[in-house]
């Protein structure tokens, strides 16, 4: 009996939703896909034959554990540990760890599904997933740290190995969490296996261009998009939100393009400096002293700080947001539409909410979604895992050469998805679908498992 796309989708959406009523982030991630499959099915009957879309919403494994934590006082503190392993027909499963008070369920399976779609538009070769924990980083010792990341690996090493899942960083968890989380795996397992984190230190297994790779390649995607239409990033001014690791690399790259980044943002409000933000006294501030943004305008005359407030309403023609989920909404897609936004490319995950992606894309504003403009951090995550296996280790311009054919090549991938598809252009569609057809090919080929 064949059953019509439409039908196919709508009954996954009604199953989806009765199992995961409570998880809306992750409802949003799982509507934004199914919303742009239509002519991929219509073109794959074979996809609805082999029910692969109630599969893939369904992750094949979940884990959920008990941190326990000795804080500084001595005082014995509970956080909650995440693992979700959603799908691995591609690879071992491959996604960061967040650290951030808002993890819970929903927000670890939003990002572990998003992540199967991504790591398929980098072709190399990698599944999906995503874990974390409510633990937040902010304002403990980095011995309280340390001791988090030993227990949380006490029990994440159990389900963990370079052939079977890859955890990096994602919000709140840098290159010193990494690194307590590996010493505690190293010393539970006895052995030195590099593979089985990325974001390492260069000294003991870390890739070149990883702590760029994200940003970097956010402004790559946006570069290309830009190139389609005969236009660049040179001479243009660049609103960033966010200060971490992505936004920092976002405004290098920008400001290495001949573009000008004027702002950057964190949960207290952001600060826009007209002569182009100073990303070596951002790095100070943020990566080495861990303080607030607000620092920035205390110690930079051109630079003023808005308490609250929102980012999008500073005028400028390229904006990526880059801090976290739904940061980016109606109100802010109308402030960047009236500063004259050309384009958008998503350096975080599912930043920008689906009434404002609408607004942006029938205003006719270049949009990169996630799943493709911010690829560049897992991929060269799997150049690092290329790099552990091989005992091999490649110089910076080597690994950002091919972090930049990566992000190429997503783009192209993604445009040409998008054409296919009958919306030249509408990179969302063309992200969903290019990472889609990559993903249920395999899942086919390998049988109901
Ligand atoms: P970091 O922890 O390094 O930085 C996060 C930044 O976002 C901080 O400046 C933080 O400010 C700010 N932020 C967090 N929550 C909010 C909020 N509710 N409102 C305003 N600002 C906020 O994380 P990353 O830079 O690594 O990650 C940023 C985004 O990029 C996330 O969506 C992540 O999933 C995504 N991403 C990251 C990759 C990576 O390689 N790191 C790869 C692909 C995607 P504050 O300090 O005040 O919390």
């Amino acid at each position: 009996m064949s059953v019509s796309p439409e039908a196919h989708l709508s009954a996954i959406t009604e199953t989806v939703e009765a199992r995961s009523y409570n998880e809306p982030e992750f409802l949003q991630a799982v509507h934004e896909v199914l919303e742009t499959l239509t002519p991929v099915l219509s073109e794959h009957p074979e996809f609805v034959e082999a029910n692969v879309l109630e599969r893939l919403v369904e992750p094949e494994r979940q884990i959920i554990f008990r941190v326990p934590w000795l804080d500084d006082q001595n005082h014995v503190r509970v956080n909650r540990g995440f693992r979700v392993q959603f799908n691995s027909a591609l690879g071992p499963y491959k996604g960061g760890l967040r650290f951030h008070p808002s993890v819970n369920l929903s927000v670890i399976k939003f990002l572990g599904f998003e992540q199967i779609f991504k790591n398929a538009l980098t072709r190399q070769r990698i599944g999906g997933g995503k874990g974390g924990s409510d633990f937040d980083p902010r304002g403990k010792s980095d011995a309280e740290v340390m001791r988090f990341c030993q227990s949380f690996m006490s029990e994440l090493f159990r389900h963990i190995d370079e052939h079977t899942d890859v955890p990096a960083g994602d919000i709140g968890v840098g290159g010193r969490e990494i690194g307590f989380l590996f010493g505690q795996y190293r010393r539970l397992t006895g052995r030195h296996e590099s593979g089985v984190l990325t974001g390492k230190g260069k000294g003991w297994g870390g890739a070149e261009v990883r702590t760029e790779a994200t940003g970097y390649g956010a402004v790559f995607f946006a570069q290309e998009m830009l190139a389609r239409t005969g236009e660049g990033i040179e001479g243009r001014e660049a609103i960033v939100s966010g200060s971490g690791n992505v936004a920092i690399y976002a405004i290098e790259k920008v400001e290495q393009l001949g573009g000008k980044a004027i702002t950057a943002s964190d949960s207290s409000g952001y600060v826009v400096d007209e002569q182009g933000i100073d990303v070596e006294l951002l790095k100070q501030i943020k990566e080495v002293e861990r303080g607030r943004i607000s620092e920035y305008a205390d110690r930079r005359p051109s630079a003023r700080f808005v308490s609250g407030g929102s980012v999008w309403d500073v005028p400028g023609e390229l904006a990526f947001p880059c801090a976290t989920q739904n940061e980016l909404d109606e109100a802010g897609a109308r402030a960047l539409l009236g500063g004259g936004v050309r384009a958008v490319a998503e350096g975080a995950n599912m930043p920008t909410t689906p009434e404002a992606v609408a607004l942006l894309q029938q205003a006719g504003v270049l949009f990169g979604p996630g799943k493709a403009a911010n690829a560049g951090g897992v991929a060269t995550s799997a150049l690092e895992m290329t790099q552990n296996a091989a005992r091999d280790r490649w110089d910076f311009d080597q690994s950002e050469l091919r972090l930049h054919r990566i992000m190429r090549d997503v783009h192209d991938a993604t445009y040409a998805a998008s054409e296919r598809y009958g919306r030249p252009g509408d990179y969302v569609l063309g992200a969903n679908s290019a990472g889609f057809v990559t993903v249920a090919q395999a899942m086919i080929d390998q049988g109901v498992v």
